[in-house]
């Protein structure tokens, strides 16, 4: 199938209309038509090449939402109209405990990413959501539930299951005491997610800038990390916190802020950070992890969670050819919402 996305041709290259094709339907295989493609910071990353060299041409984008055009013969969840989404990851090998477990981004076998990765089958670079069709296999499409706004939902697949995640896994529930370093994308939805599990909300940032729209989506407040007596007030007044900061940072003025077997989890840096102090470490028994994404089953959960409890993320609708000004602001990190590619921008005809 002829289709069009927005590609990066090289590192240092602006993303550019790139004509491609998709693979012809497998019998297990759902042909999805994109009607909207959230803008992950983490997009950015990869076609920078900050995670190491990619193979370009790349269309970057795992937020995909759309509907289903054509199925393959063995596809027996899905039928064409349906509302579907396609996440982070497009294959794994669906037999080892991980998998088994629902667990496939852990994949002992290594998971496919949704762009810039071998087909399991073929060995074809997989391409991303920044374009107006994908095919993927049945098993990691996900149904969007008919609550949520299409337009408004792209965001939960990457920003919501990495976040949903940690806030489950580390035990977050009514009364909870939780802490968001970073409002953006993924920060923006740590916040209404928790807030969601009844926790009560606090966010880290290095200015009181975002403070009203902290509160709008639910937040008690900011700490102003910079402040150093409002900090020192705040030592083990958090059970978890989330750390969506994608960049080189230090974790050392926050771990004293975590109570007693408090747990601070790393979801947005992947790569080298400040040296760590132990002391808070060891003397409260707390824990620094890191969090990837989430199972595809739990990713289906996180969706029909934002359609329970009616969450949809912060979009700022955009055309394809806005994409390259959508990066220059993730790179400034000054927004609290998530660019939101709108797909009918796009004509494989263009
Ligand atoms: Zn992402
Ligand atoms: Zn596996």
């Amino acid at each position: 199938m002829k289709t069009i996305g927005y590609a990066a041709k090289s590192s240092d290259a602006h993303m550019v209309p790139y004509h491609f094709e998709r693979r012809n339907l497998r019998d297990n295989d759902v042909s999805i038509e994109i009607l909207y493609s959230g803008v992950c910071h983490s997009d950015l990353h990869t076609v920078n090449g900050d995670w190491g060299d990619q193979p370009y041409p790349l269309v970057p984008g795992h937020e995909i939402v759309g509907k289903v055009i054509d199925v393959g013969s063995q596809v027996s969840k899905y039928k064409v109209g349906d509302h579907v989404a396609v996440g982070c990851m497009v294959d794994s090998c669906q037999t080892c405990d991980q998998c088994e477990n629902h667990e496939e981004q852990f994949c002992r076998d290594g998971m496919t990413p949704t762009y810039g990765a071998p087909d399991r089958q073929t060995g074809e670079i997989t391409q991303g959501g920044y374009s107006k069709h994908i095919v993927a296999r049945e098993e990691f499409v996900m149904r969007v539930p008919d609550s949520l706004d299409m337009a408004r939902t792209a965001p939960i697949l990457c920003a919501g299951i990495t976040t949903y995640t940690p806030l489950k896994k580390f035990g977050v529930k009514q009364g909870s005491r939780v802490g968001v370093i970073g409002l953006g994308g993924l920060g923006h939805m740590a916040v209404k997610l928790a807030v969601a599990m009844g926790a009560e909300v606090t966010v880290l940032s290095r200015s009181a800038k975002k403070e009203q729209e902290a509160k709008n989506i639910g937040a008690s407040g900011i700490l102003v990390s910079d402040d150093k007596e409002a900090m020192e007030a705040s030592a083990n007044a958090f059970d978890v916190i989330i750390d969506t900061v994608p960049v080189k940072h230090d974790l050392n003025p926050y771990t004293p802020l975590l109570d007693i077997d408090g747990t601070l989890v790393i979801v947005g840096q992947i790569g080298p950070m400040e040296e760590p102090i132990t002391a808070p470490l060891v003397l409260g028994r707390r824990r620094v992890a890191g969090s990837l994404i989430g199972g595809i089953k739990e990713t289906q959960e996180v969706l029909d969670f934002c359609a329970e409890h009616n969450i949809h993320p912060e979009c700022k609708m955009i055309n394809a050819d806005e994409v390259n000004d959508a990066f220059a602001h993730l790179e400034k990190g000054d927004v609290a919402h998530r660019f939101v590619i709108d797909m009918s921008s796009l004509s494989v005809d263009a």
